[in-house]
């Protein structure tokens, strides 16, 4: 039906990569590309002969001449950006220059300052509306599936959405005192900024890590949790109407936390480039390359992940409450594709997103976040893809649970 080309080969990537060769009547041909080949070409011969025909392709996606070249030469009808936030801009100009369609898990952030926002892809909106192609902006697991049960639940279960509150729960072991489950560079932009969620129409800023709650997660147990800003926050607060609250929260254990705490005290988590030996270097790529990579940790990862949404809101009058949810084992997802179930959770929905757009459910010139689109091929598209999703119509609320607040 379609051929993809999948820029990056890491985590993400590497699930994605599976998943597409698993569904190769969408999927008949792929190219895959990335800064270094080797890890496209050690893949490419793991799943070479399974249906899907696979090319690879070296890369320098901050390039945007050569990521024109290679659509050109390629000539895919999508391309999937599962390399970093920092080259979706790049990535999306390739793509308008060329007039294919695009999807990526995460939004955009410029290098040198640790804020993202979706203002900058938001603004290819015309331009792609009038290329006639389609941008999906964040399918992963979250963003993504989280935006896709929040449209699930407004169309199938409430007149009014009033609160969000995205859980997502890593309950997983991987034996090391510290190491980040997906690009350590990202994660630890993302869990030292600033916390922030949006109630009646402004965002209300919190220190790092200041709100801790404990929850009850389903098949897991009692969790510590920490609100932070996550981006489908962004978006989710401008797609669902009469919207009062949404916030994020994550799970973290003590021993991440003491160690992030000292490494950021030490000065390495620091995106203020120093001096080294004569070299210009920044501290937070140093400690990237000395930690552990996040796709080596699938053999040595044990437990599960809890990723949902609880809804609150109306429904033909009356009180509601919805909770839907995925539970995903990490070992179950290294026996299917060799990694853990951080990279398999955010791979299946990059999958997905791009067979929504190949098959023409989700195939809409302009550029869109997935609660923009038809919630329904997409949930259906998870049971069956390894990603099932569960419901509870009573589940305990975040503020019922011990509130504790971090000191
Ligand atoms: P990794 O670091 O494991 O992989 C990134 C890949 O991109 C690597 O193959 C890397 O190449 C490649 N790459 C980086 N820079 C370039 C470049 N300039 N040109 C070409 N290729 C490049 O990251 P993950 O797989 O963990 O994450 C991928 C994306 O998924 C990130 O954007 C992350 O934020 C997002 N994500 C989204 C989640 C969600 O739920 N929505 C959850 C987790 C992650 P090389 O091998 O040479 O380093």
């Amino acid at each position: 039906m379609g051929k993809a080309l999948i820029i990056g080969c890491g985590g993400v990537g590497q699930v994605a990569i599976h998943k597409c060769v698993q569904n190769s009547e969408v999927f008949e041909e792929i190219c895959i590309a990335s800064r270094t080949k080797s890890k496209c070409d050690e893949l490419k011969e793991k799943l070479d002969g399974r249906g899907t025909k696979i090319t690879t392709a070296q890369v320098d996606a901050d390039n945007v001449d050569e990521l024109i070249a290679l659509i050109e030469e390629v000539k895919p009808d999508i391309v999937m950006n599962l390399a970093l936030p920092y080259q979706d801009l790049t990535i999306m100009d390739a793509c308008l220059a060329t007039k294919t369609h695009y999807l990526d898990t995460a939004n955009y952030e410029p290098e040198d300052t640790a804020k993202f926002e979706y203002k900058w892809q938001w603004d290819y909106r015309e331009r792609f509306e009038k290329a006639g192609i389609t941008a999906i902006l964040g399918s992963g697991f979250d963003p993504g599936v989280t935006g896709v049960f929040s449209a699930h639940a407004i169309k199938h279960h409430f007149d009014e959405i009033e609160y969000i509150d995205i859980l997502d729960c890593n309950a997983g072991d991987h034996g090391y005192p510290f190491a980040t489950n997906f690009n350590p560079e990202i994660n630890i932009r993302e869990v030292s900024a600033k916390g922030r969620y949006w109630e009646n129409g402004e965002w209300v800023e919190t220190e790092p890590m200041e709100i801790k709650r404990v929850y009850d997660f389903p098949e897991i147990g009692e969790k510590d949790m920490y609100l932070l800003y996550h981006e489908e926050l962004e978006s989710l607060a401008v797609n669902i109407p009469g919207l009062k609250r949404i916030r994020f929260f994550m799970t973290f254990g003590e021993s991440y936390l003491t160690h992030l705490k000292c490494l950021e005290n030490v000065g390495m988590t620091s995106i203020e480039p120093i001096q080294f030996e004569g070299k210009e270097i920044i501290p937070l790529q140093f400690l990237k390359a000395v930690l552990p990579d996040p796709a080596s940790l699938g053999p040595r990862t044990k437990g599960k992940t809890n990723i949902g949404c609880i809804f609150r809101g109306k429904k033909d009058g009356k009180d509601k409450t919805y909770y839907v949810y995925n539970v995903c084992d990490h070992e179950a997802c290294y026996r299917e594709v060799g990694s853990q179930a951080v990279s398999y959770t955010t791979g299946v929905p990059a999958m997905i997103g791009a067979m929504m757009v190949l098959t023409g459910k989700w195939n809409k010139p302009g550029v869109y976040n997935v609660e923009e689109m038809d919630p329904d091929p997409f949930m259906e598209a998870l049971n069956k893809w390894g990603l099932p999703w569960q419901e509870d119509f009573n589940p305990v609320p975040v503020d019922n649970t011990t509130a504790r607040e971090a000191e």
